[in-house]
């Protein structure tokens, strides 16, 4: 029998579903690993601003408190060397009062002074009228000179303990001059005695603030209430006056703490200040931002390296998960576009629909193309099939033949066309002939074998397609037929007969064509022989089949 669901419908409507597709054939896998591989970089990417963040902050935050720290302690150690010092000032000065003008008692003084813990670098007694009355060490050659310094001069007036701002000593030394008032027995003001600090050389302060303070890139600078630099780790600027500090000023308005400010280079700095109590000098202890920073670039490539082997574990798994999920649909939507096909309906029970929307989809497919088929079904039956009779019509019969021919298989085919049938119509009316008709239908159908085919070519006319028949075996079923047709009674009608033609093909190849054409033959002949007989056709002309 032939495949009647076959048809060139089918091509039809895939070729309209193919046309439907979107342009760029995005998958279902496709967008849900770009999705989530989106939202794994957005996620990651977060994380490591927010890390880096919140490092960055909380090293800043340690920086400036180390610094303000830093330059708290600075300025402490330095109050404490200004008051040691003045204190060794006082002594002194209380043990010239007793024998003012005693140049033994001086020489004594200076030189213990001096010698005692090196906070200075020279030591002057110099009374009231600016008149040096002795110097030590006296390298100057000051012994008797009267000096005219400007900060000499405040010193004797402030008649008070007092610490110059630095200033350039007539040898051309960078100097603060620290002193104490000398009283007489007689409690009246004499002069003072004091010790020179030179900033560009070696000092009690150079080795206080270097031994301590230079640490992790910070280092310490100090300067006077008039802004002059006393110490900088850079001697070239010793004694330079700072344009502009945010943090010496805050420093000298009696301010301590911290702040991020940019140097004189336009460089970020986490700076720490204080003040110097009793001097009243700025500390500023400060770092620059990038080198507190530092950490940061190791800190943040740990985490990232941290996050990468997660990130690749937790993408292959994504990876798989996405196939898993997408597989069922994927198998689905393959179907789908050739949902026709005899097989679709098995491709489904086979697709593994582990999860209830595929499940579902798959459901609705089966039904969908259960229905599908089903109708193709009918519609192909109608399409092959002769309406009144239900035989098969021409075409199904071309298909046998040529399905037949492709298959190489050999076949006879009986053509019978219905003796004298215009006479019945003319006598009984077009009703019974039909009648008559498919009474002969009947009668081919009764006497069909499985895997025969018989068919309505046309008005009164039928073929019979034998396949693996021979000649004689063919004329045998055709004899039979046309004794049935001419046996069998019809209502109205009465007995009607039919003639009929059989030719075989046994020997291939040779074309449908040819067969049917000798079929046509021997009927001819048999209408010609007096009708109701059958006339086979043995010998094909040679070179039609060998
Ligand atoms: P012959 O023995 O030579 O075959 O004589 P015939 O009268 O059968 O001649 P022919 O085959 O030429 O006539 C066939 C007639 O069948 C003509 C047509 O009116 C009639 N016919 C064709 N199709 C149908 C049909 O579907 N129903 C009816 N009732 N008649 C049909
Ligand atoms: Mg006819
Ligand atoms: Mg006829």
């Amino acid at each position: 029998m032939i495949d009647r669901t076959d048809t060139p419908q089918e091509s039809v409507s895939e070729e309209t579903l193919a046309a439907r597709q979107p342009a760029v054939a995005l998958n279902l896998r496709g967008l849900i690993l770009s999705l989530v591989l989106l939202s794994v970089l957005a996620t990651l990417g977060n994380s490591l601003v927010t890390a880096y963040r919140v490092q960055r902050d909380a090293l800043i935050d340690h920086a400036l408190q180390s610094n303000s720290a830093y330059a708290a302690k600075v300025a402490s150690s330095l109050s404490e060397f200004i008051h040691s010092a003045q204190n060794h000032l006082r002594y002194s000065a209380s043990e010239l009062g007793k024998a003012w003008g005693d140049a033994n008692v001086m020489s004594a003084e200076a030189v213990r002074l001096q010698k005692q813990d090196a906070d200075f670098n020279s030591i002057a007694v110099i009374d009231r009228n600016a008149k040096v009355l002795k110097a030590y060490p006296d390298t100057l050659q000051i012994n008797g000179s009267t000096l005219s310094s400007d900060a000499i001069r405040k010193a004797i007036e402030a008649q008070r303990p007092f610490i110059s701002p630095a200033y350039p000593s007539s040898a051309g030394n960078l100097v603060v001059f620290i002193s104490q008032p000398v009283y007489d027995a007689a409690e009246r003001y004499v002069g003072i005695i004091g010790g020179s600090v030179y900033l560009r050389e070696d000092n009690a302060l150079h080795t206080l603030i270097s031994r301590h303070f230079q640490h992790e890139g910070t280092f310490v600078f100090v300067t006077d209430q008039d802004r002059q630099l006393l110490f900088h780790p850079d001697a070239a600027r010793i004694g330079d006056t700072l344009g502009w500090s945010k943090t010496a000023d805050a420093a000298l308005r009696g301010e301590s703490g911290s702040m991020t400010v940019r140097n004189y280079k336009g460089v970020a700095m986490l700076a720490g200040y204080a003040q110097v109590p009793g001097a009243g000098w700025a500390v500023v202890a400060q770092q620059p931002r990038e080198v507190s920073l530092a950490p940061m670039n190791t800190l943040m490539r740990d985490v990232f390296e941290g996050m990468v082997p997660a990130a690749l574990i937790g993408f292959v798994l994504i990876w798989f998960g996405t196939s898993l999920v997408c597989r069922p649909l994927n198998q689905l939507s393959r179907i789908a576009r050739q949902l026709s096909a005899p097989q679709a309906t098995e491709q489904l029970r086979h697709v593994k629909a582990w999860y209830q929307e595929a499940f579902s989809i798959r459901q609705a497919m089966l039904a969908g193309v259960q229905l599908l088929q089903a109708k193709l079904g009918r519609v192909n039956q109608q399409v092959l099939t002769d309406p009144m009779t239900g035989l098969a019509n021409r075409r199904a019969m071309d298909e046998e033949l040529r399905g037949l021919e492709r298959a190489g298989r050999t076949y006879s085919v009986l053509s019978l066309d219905i003796d004298h049938f215009k006479r019945v119509n003319d006598t009984f009316g077009h009703d019974k002939g039909d009648l008559a008709i498919k009474q002969v239908a009947h009668t081919l159908q009764t006497h069909s074998r499985t895997g025969d085919l018989a068919c309505r070519a046309g008005g009164e006319e039928f073929l019979l397609i034998l396949p693996e028949t021979d000649v004689a075996s063919a004329s045998v079923i055709a004899e039979r037929i046309r004794q049935a047709i001419a046996t069998s009674d019809i209502e109205t009608v009465g007995h009607i007969t039919a003639s009929i033609g059989v030719a075989t093909c046994e020997h291939l190849p040779t074309t449908a064509e040819i067969v049917l054409k000798k079929a046509d033959e021997c009927l001819y002949r048999a209408k010609q022989g007096g009708r109701n007989r059958v006339e086979s056709h043995l010998s094909l002309p040679s070179g039609t089949c060998e």
